[in-house]
């Protein structure tokens, strides 16, 4: 199964992409992990992406596709991935169906997750990271255990005023992929509010459908 997970930054991708990884035994591969990575390792690529990402802007396509394409190619993926973060532009939607082509392979679905854009700045803002497991906590829904609560840390790019600029992003730069993967007959839409087992228990369901 080679699934793309798409929704606006808030609205549970990371938290759902982790249980489907789980439930169907295929990596959940996230460019934004990838991302954070390089730029805690303090790698060329790590130096660059931060100047884009700390202030909410995208990370030029060509890094972006070029750690993509070197991911999907690791043994664990052979079987197939959950794609989190990945594409983000139509150009990233277009290397993507390239490589895979290449390949001789094609993507199975593409899963919308549906969640209005007012609900989302009180998800981000009380958003915390285990940095040891990388599990994700909220201070008000899901709260971590006082001895996690110690080391949790907000992500730099989860404040108000940076989530603005994302959701804008996320709209303008999204929505032409959506259209590509419609066209192609791929996507799925399953509402992303409530209960996180019942969302993970629907996102399941339209793929197995
Ligand atoms: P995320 O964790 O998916 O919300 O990504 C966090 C940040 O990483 C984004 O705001 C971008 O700066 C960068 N990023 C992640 N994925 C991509 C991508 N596919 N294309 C460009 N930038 C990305």
């Amino acid at each position: 199964m080679r699934i793309l997970l798409i929704g606006p930054p808030g609205s549970g991708k990371g938290t759902q992409a982790d249980r489907i990884q789980n439930r169907l035994g295929i990596p959940h591969i996230s460019s934004g992990d990838m991302l954070r990575e390089a730029v805690t390792n303090k790698t060329p690529l790590g130096v660059e992406a931060e100047k884009y990402m700390s202030h909410g802007a995208l990370v030029p396509d060509e890094l972006v596709i070029g750690i993509i394409n070197n991911r999907i190619r690791k043994p664990d993926a052979q079987e197939g991935f959950l794609l989190d973060g990945f594409p983000r532009t139509l150009p990233q939607a277009q290397a993507l169906r390239q490589a895979l082509v290449a390949s001789n392979l094609q993507l199975d679905k593409v899963v919308r997750l549906m969640v209005p854009d007012d609900q989302i700045i009180g998800r981000i803002t009380g958003r915390r990271i285990d940095p040891v497991t990388r599990q994700i906590y909220h201070i008000e829904f899901n709260p971590p255990t006082p001895e996690i609560a110690q080391r949790v840390i907000q992500r730099q790019d989860d404040t108000a005023e940076t989530l603005r600029k994302r959701l804008a992003k996320f709209h303008a730069d999204t929505c032409p992929i959506l259209d590509y993967y419609h066209k192609l007959g791929l996507v799925i839409e399953v509402n992303g509010v409530g209960d996180v087992q019942q969302i993970e228990d629907s996102i399941i369901a339209a793929i197995n459908a």
